[in-house]
């Protein structure tokens, strides 16, 4: 027989319901990408018109390095989705054309890092799994020389700013191409100005704009146009 005070037991049955019932409520919200849902509606069809323009490019054989410009677009666009600014970047081994490595720019969300531009982020990873690979492997040439990874390309969809340049040549990566100038702040244009060490450090560095379709370094610059600064249009004017 049911005890009649047997409903006592279960006082708080109103409380998974209601916790269904908010779940429901704000499912929507959390099947967007992190940050997207405070996007501004411009900012949204903005980054929509790109994407449906994205979704129809193919790499052209004529061009031979668009199928990696075409990954940092992929993560650029995950970058300004994510409210992190439209930069992405990958590495490739160049004799196999494998993308061992892929980042965008993280600096705002989750939270504010001053250093993750999209080729740090990337080489924070890459570096991470090195450490840990040729600590196991003594024959390794980088055991000795963390610099010595030869055979690796960094692409990315932004020419590097003065930070990310000096990172990349600290890192001993020899060649790097980018979709996109970037007037005010890329520094491979000024690398004339850098500090004798860090010239004579990138002797023989390949520093070069990508070889990829125009459509594609379009794209890359639309995804970046947003982060200019103010005055841009004037510096940009007298650049030329
Ligand atoms: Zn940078």
């Amino acid at each position: 027989m049911v005890d009649s005070n047997m409903k006592h037991h279960f006082p708080c049955l109103w409380l998974p319901k209601a916790f269904l019932l908010l779940s429901l409520l704000f499912l929507p919200a959390c099947l967007h990408a992190p940050g997207e849902a405070q996007l501004p509606a411009a900012r949204l069809n903005y980054l929509d018109t790109i994407q449906k323009d994205m979704d129809v490019l193919v790499p052209d054989p004529r061009h031979p390095d668009d199928p990696f410009v075409l990954v940092t677009l992929r993560e650029a666009m995950t970058g300004a989705r994510e409210r992190n600014g439209g930069i992405g970047a990958c590495l490739v081994r160049e004799a196999t054309g494998e993308v061992v490595e892929r980042g965008h720019n993280r600096q705002y969300e989750p939270y504010f890092r001053s250093d993750l531009h999209a080729e740090m982020d990337l080489l924070d990873r890459f570096e991470e799994r090195m450490r840990l690979a040729r600590s196991r492997n003594p024959g390794d040439p980088t055991y000795t020389d963390p610099r010595a990874a030869t055979g690796l390309v960094l692409y990315t969809s932004v020419e590097p700013c003065p930070m990310c340049l000096t990172r990349i040549i600290n890192s001993g990566i020899k060649k790097v191409y980018y979709a996109a100038p970037d007037i005010n702040g890329g520094m491979v244009r000024r690398f004339d100005g850098l500090p004798p060490f860090w010239k004579s450090m990138a002797e023989g560095m390949v520093l070069e704009p990508a070889r990829c379709s125009p459509a594609l370094s379009e794209i890359a610059a639309r995804l970046f146009r947003p982060m200019h600064v103010p005055g841009a249009k004037r510096l940009e004017a007298q650049s030329k």
